[in-house]
């Protein structure tokens, strides 16, 4: 088993590993139960951590290379083409009325 990822952000573990099994890559999460702990010990190392096996190593990483590049750059903002407000990039729904982002 290799480890591809360590955050101290569950939320973000928990996505990086929901995107990487639909991607067909099993991975075992691992001290995901210790954040409470952390007092007692470096805080790196109880950060919950992404392991793949070691033939999944390299597609892993790229996957998590394009989310994370993904994420840093969420594109231009948009509006709403029903209620006109202005959104993020990164929604794919409009916060004020619902309506979802169409294709430009
Ligand atoms: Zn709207």
């Amino acid at each position: 088993m290799k480890r591809v990822f360590s955050v101290e952000n569950r939320m973000l573990v928990e996505r990086y590993r929901q995107a990487l099994e639909d991607a067909g890559i099993p991975c075992q999460l691992r001290n995901e139960f210790l954040g409470g702990g952390a007092g007692e010990l470096p805080v790196n190392e109880v950060w919950p951590e992404i392991w793949v096996a070691d033939e999944d190593e390299q597609r892993a990483r790229t996957l998590l290379q394009e989310l994370k590049a993904r994420e840093a750059d969420p594109g231009p903002d948009w509006t709403c083409p029903r209620c006109g407000e202005t959104l993020g990039g990164q929604f794919d729904a409009c916060w004020n009325c619902g309506a979802l982002r169409t294709e430009e």
